[in-house]
């Protein structure tokens, strides 16, 4: 039997308590009021420490693991080492690979390659084509599918009433880059016309235009993901969907653009102004989750011309430890970090046994040490893509050590230390 024991302080939907935690196996067996005197293979005891919580294993809902012909941007077995220095225990894969996971032979491969190579647990958004339309429900059926990502070039094919039918039927997510189609102007030559034209005005209309056709098709589970722009918020809480921002909307405004290409990402980084407000919006409640959007590229692309250099900035190590800085700076509490990263991205993914430390659940686990200080420099970065736009920034937070199913496979002084069995959603619902 193999046996992890972590003593210390916890957070989940019961609140603070300081508890030693047994997990048997990959699956949480007991779970103690206080400090109890047990032993294990790897015993993790952080009971003199208040500095220190562990909460049930993050989800980040919005990330490029790239591989196949991308793989040297970032592979699932880089991309996932990443993921776990960041505190992440459960990666959901967007479907822009090339090839696109869009029909039933490259989901199949994806899945493989997961189960081979992948650091967390993981779950797959598949995409649409009019191509391979027939394999759509197939995909839905499969149990590694959270559901499907429309991206803006694709709106189209929701003039097909049986996509909206097939997600009720499978239960499964609409996952949207919100983003009007026809309002986009990729023809603009200036880099300004670009981010300019490209506006937060386009993503209101987007959340209203598939908001509204959800809606009418009874449609329950839709989420916007990426959200630059508050308006986007309170739209799609009017339809009783719901939303996540990046760190990178929430920290930085689009004059940084113009001097690196690092700032490129689609939707682009939005004025001062917008972005404050929607900085407040995370801080009243009114934002559902964050995810990365994780999105690497390799270092001579990002370090060219900002008009042609590829979009995406990779976050998925600084998600966390962000939430942790403004945990420890008393902008959020823990109930906050609990809830953007954990409860509902759990309750969007419909996982039922998930984001709770209870005999029987799955044993992912991240433990974030709010007294220290991660300085981020491209060599500490555990992605291929070693550059960033968190360069020589520090955050006042660390992750002390993830665990994935009963397997530790980060520490905050060993590094990726075990591989993990990866399991999918099913395992969760
Ligand atoms: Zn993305």
């Amino acid at each position: 039997m193999n046996r992890i024991v972590y003593k210390g302080l916890i957070y989940d939907r019961n609140g603070l308590r300081k508890s030693t935690v047994i997990i048997e196996d990959g699956i949480i067996a007991r779970i103690y009021d206080g400090i109890v005197d047990i032993s294990g293979e790897i015993v993790l005891d952080y009971s003199n420490y208040n500095s220190i919580v562990a909460f049930p294993g993050f989800i980040d809902l919005h990330i490029h693991l790239r591989d196949f012909n991308y793989a040297y941007k970032e592979t699932i077995e880089s991309g996932t080492k990443a993921a776990v220095h960041g505190g992440i225990t459960i990666v959901g894969d967007m479907p822009n690979t090339s090839p696109r996971i869009d029909n039933q032979s490259v989901l199949s491969k994806r899945i493989k390659l997961f189960k081979e190579k992948s650091y967390t647990d993981f779950y797959i958004y598949v995409d649409v084509s009019i191509e391979s339309i027939s394999d759509i429900e197939d995909m839905l059926k499969n149990p590694h599918v959270a559901g499907i990502k429309l991206y803006p070039d694709k709106y189209y094919v929701l003039a097909n009433e049986s996509i909206f039918h097939l997600l009720k039927k499978y239960d499964k997510l609409l996952i949207v880059h919100p983003e009007e189609p026809y309002l986009i102007n990729i023809f603009e030559e200036e880099l300004i016309e670009q981010i300019i034209k490209r506006d937060y005005h386009i993503e209101a209309i987007a959340v209203n235009h598939i908001g509204l056709a959800s809606e009418i098709h009874g449609l329950k589970r839709v989420h916007f993901t990426h959200v630059t722009n508050p308006y986007s918020v309170l739209l799609s809480k009017r339809y009783g969907y719901t939303v996540d921002t990046c760190p990178h909307y929430l920290m930085f405004s689009y004059e940084r653009i113009f001097n690196n290409c690092k700032y490129k990402v689609l939707p682009p980084l939005r004025t001062e102004a917008h972005r404050s407000l929607l900085f407040n919006m995370l801080l009243s409640g009114n934002i559902d989750a964050v995810s990365s959007d994780h999105a690497p590229h390799g270092v001579l692309e990002k370090t060219c011309c900002p008009m042609t250099c590829p979009p995406g900035i990779n976050g998925v190590e600084i998600t966390a430890i962000y939430l942790g800085h403004l945990y420890s700076l008393g902008y959020l509490g823990l109930k906050d970090i609990y809830e953007l990263l954990v409860f509902n991205p759990s309750r969007i993914l419909n996982l039922k046994h998930y984001g709770n430390f209870s005999k029987g659940i799955r044993g992912n686990i991240s433990i974030v040490n709010f007294g220290c200080t991660t300085c981020i420099k491209p060599d500490i970065l555990y992605t291929r893509a070693k550059y960033s736009v968190y360069d020589n920034m520090c955050f006042k937070s660390c992750i002390e050590a993830t665990i994935v199913g009963g397997v530790l496979v980060y520490h905050r002084l060993k590094g990726t230390i075990n591989k993990p069995n990866p399991v999918s959603l099913n395992n969760f619902s």
